[in-house]
């Protein structure tokens, strides 16, 4: 029996469900406020309707992937499943008080992933008694439609535990890369100082946010400009990020630049409150 649980039901949450239930799985999706879940049901019903009318999902399909999900706001909803994601705002005390929780709910020879973007692997495994089992599952957003996977590797994450997740991130259609345990894994180690880059370069007035972002788009062939990705993931994740590996590696190359520090103060986050580097 193929029985997942997903924690948080947000933007990752909800897309990390999907494919599992994609796939085969029966989902329980949690989150504390069940106006996120009723959202997220929605969300994913949408995008099952969108792969369906692109062909790549059978057209009758989407019933039968959304029957597999079913939510709860109890973490106890958790314990008969045999494979866990994490997808929880990103907070390091809120993700070390999970995972000793969940520790205690699930069953001990259960995988316990998370798909945090920057908190250490192994600090999260430390508050478990199974370190072993304890893995970074690094999905991209929007999760169904991207290929790559981060696998994490933490201090004690075993060979086992690591093949499977390798293997599982495969049968999911993803393809998986195998990293060690560093501030801002690879993904986030390369793209963020590009982002903060780039917003040295709006504060410096090199050139304008269309300007960096057609450079970037048109000159080196990337689909989205550094500053629209900024917004699509948030400006508030982005500092939260570059923070980590500041702290984390030492180096100030990492420093988050100010501009992007007062952009967060004033709330104005990217794509999720209409306002960032662009208007929405
Ligand atoms: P989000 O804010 O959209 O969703 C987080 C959800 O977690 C919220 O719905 C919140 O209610 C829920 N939550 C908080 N505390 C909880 C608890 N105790 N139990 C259950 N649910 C709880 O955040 P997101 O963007 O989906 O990010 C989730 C994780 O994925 C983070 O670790 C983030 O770093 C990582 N991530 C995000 C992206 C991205 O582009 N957004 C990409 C890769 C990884």
């Amino acid at each position: 029996m193929k029985q997942a649980a997903v924690i948080g039901a947000g933007t990752m949450g909800n897309g990390i469900a999907h494919v599992f239930a994609q796939y085969g799985w029966s989902v329980t999706l949690i989150d504390v406020s069940q106006q996120v879940l009723d959202k997220a049901r929605s969300t994913i019903q949408a995008n099952l309707d969108r792969q369906a009318k692109k062909g790549a999902i059978p057209s009758d399909a989407a019933p039968q992937i959304l029957g597999r999900i079913q939510t709860s706001t109890s973490l106890d909803a958790a314990a008969p499943a045999n494979f866990l994601v994490e997808a929880a705002t990103e907070n390091p005390t809120l993700k070390f008080s999970l995972f000793e929780t969940l520790d205690r709910i699930c069953a001990s020879d259960v995988i316990l992933a998370s798909n945090t973007s920057s908190i250490s692997i192994t600090e999260i495994a430390a508050r478990t008694n199974r370190p072993e089992n304890v893995i970074g599952m690094h999905f991209m957003n929007p999760v169904p439609m991207m290929q790559l996977v981060e696998v994490i590797r933490g201090h004690s994450t075993s060979d086992e535990t690591t093949t499977t997740v390798l293997e599982m991130s495969k049968a999911l259609g993803k393809t998986p890369v195998e990293v060690r345990d560093f501030p801002g894994f690879v993904a986030n180690r390369i793209l963020m100082p590009m982002i903060n880059e780039a917003i040295y370069a709006v504060m410096e007035g090199v050139a304008s946010p269309e300007s960096i972002d057609t450079v970037m788009k048109l000159g080196m062939a990337h689909p989205l400009g550094p500053l629209a990705l900024a917004d699509f993931i948030g400006l508030d994740v982005c500092l939260a990020i570059l923070e980590v590996m500041h702290k984390g590696l030492g180096d100030p190359k990492y420093r988050p630049c100010p501009l992007l520090r007062r952009m967060v103060a004033a709330g104005d986050l990217g794509r999720k409150t209409g306002r960032g580097f662009f208007n929405y």
